[in-house]
């Protein structure tokens, strides 16, 4: 399926402002909220769509990236694992943010439907992988160990002792929310937050796990799978939902949050898309042509120099650079040509070069050179 443009699902340009964005995205939230469009499925796809384009564009961080990157470049946040969407909890949670304090922070919805159980959220958890220019060329599946907080083996993240540990919460008779009629600026409202006895979570643990002290969580490891897409570059960050610390009694795991490191190429300097490549020929080679071996990424390739070849030539290797992130096309190699002049020459090299020297031919003249050193530079810089 191939998303809509964010800024075009809020309907606001691409200079809006925090508060244009805020205000647009409150306006879609209400027309589209399911609580007034019951079993209307389009409804419900707006409202998701709406929401995902609200948690980019509302995260400066991200919204960056998704100006820079488009989609690519925001892929894996969204709260539901790789490459999915945001769950109707995420949403949730994000309302007490747009709505204000008039809602009480824990709005749910329309009157009605304020049954929702307030979902625990885990912190999230930062590493940093460091990848070499060929992996970052290729995309790579990286496995690593994390240490981090997982679901207590003994109450299986429940925190407590035993299956019968539990009464409902009193107050909230075990939705987790208390409810309360308050009149806004869109009227009378019901309004929905947070029940304070239980934390949201509708039920009281009566008997504590002993290995966890009730908590539900326990130091633990994991080994992850993370598949990093081509074209990355230092300091990007890449979300993998679901794969941070676990919340606190059998709630949902925060992000796994990865930041981008590169190892630096022994030979080859990326810039951009783009590898960037220096190779020495001798000064007979230069006059003489010759064919040099060269190291790109994908291994070594044999180039032709052409007799006559000046100093500061600048040879490209179409297509062998870093995949753009976007996944639209790839960069070049790009090798400059650099003439090696001799720093001593023997009695005979001596008498040698003063005879050349004698000859017109060696005489460098206006526009014997392949391209002017503007034209090459811009040529470079494109
Ligand atoms: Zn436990
Ligand atoms: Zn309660």
């Amino acid at each position: 399926m191939t998303k809509r443009d964010y800024y075009e699902i809020l309907g606001v340009t691409r200079n809006a402002s925090d508060a244009e964005i805020k205000k647009a995205y409150r306006q879609m939230a209400l027309k589209y909220h399911p609580d007034k469009n019951p079993g209307n499925k389009d409804a419900e796809d707006h409202f998701k769509e709406a929401a995902e384009a609200y948690e980019v564009l509302s995260n400066p961080e991200k919204r960056s990236r998704y100006d820079q990157f488009g989609h690519e470049g925001v892929r894996n946040s969204g709260g539901g694992g790789y490459g999915g969407g945001m769950s109707m909890d995420d949403i949730f949670s994000q309302f007490g943010d747009i709505f204000g304090s008039a809602f009480g922070g824990g709005f749910s919805g329309f009157g009605g439907g304020g049954s929702r159980r307030r979902v625990n959220k885990g912190t999230n958890l930062r590493v940093k992988v460091k990848l070499s220019l060929e992996e970052i060329a290729r995309g790579v599946e990286k496995k690593i160990k994390v240490s981090k907080l997982v679901a207590c083996s003994t109450c299986h993240g429940t925190g407590a002792a035993g299956g019968s540990a539990f009464s409902t919460c009193t107050h909230c008779h075990g939705t987790g929310q208390v409810t309360r009629v308050t009149s806004t600026f869109l009227g009378q409202m019901q309004t929905t937050s947070t029940c304070p006895y239980c934390n949201g979570e509708g039920q009281t643990i009566t008997n504590k796990c002993n290995t966890c002290s009730g908590s539900g969580t326990m130091k633990g490891e994991e080994v992850i799978s993370l598949n990093i897409p081509a074209g990355v570059s230092e300091g990007i960050q890449l979300s993998v939902g679901g794969k941070g610390n676990m919340a606190p009694r059998g709630g949902i795991p925060g992000d796994l949050i990865v930041q981008i490191e590169e190892i630096p190429h022994p030979e080859l300097v990326r810039d951009g898309t783009n590898i960037l490549y220096e190779h020495y020929i001798s000064f007979p080679e230069a006059a003489l042509g010759t064919s040099i071996e060269v190291p790109t990424i994908d291994g070594k390739v044999r180039i032709k120099i052409d007799p006559g070849t000046q100093g500061g030539k600048v040879l490209r290797l179409k297509g062998k650079g870093v995949p753009s992130l976007n996944g639209y096309g790839r960069g070049d190699q790009l090798i400059n040509v650099s003439v090696w002049t001799p720093r001593s020459l023997s009695r005979q090299e001596q008498e040698i070069m003063e005879n050349l020297m004698k000859s017109d031919n060696f005489k460098p003249h206006p526009g014997a050179k392949d391209k002017s050193f503007f034209d090459r530079m811009k040529e470079y810089f494109q």
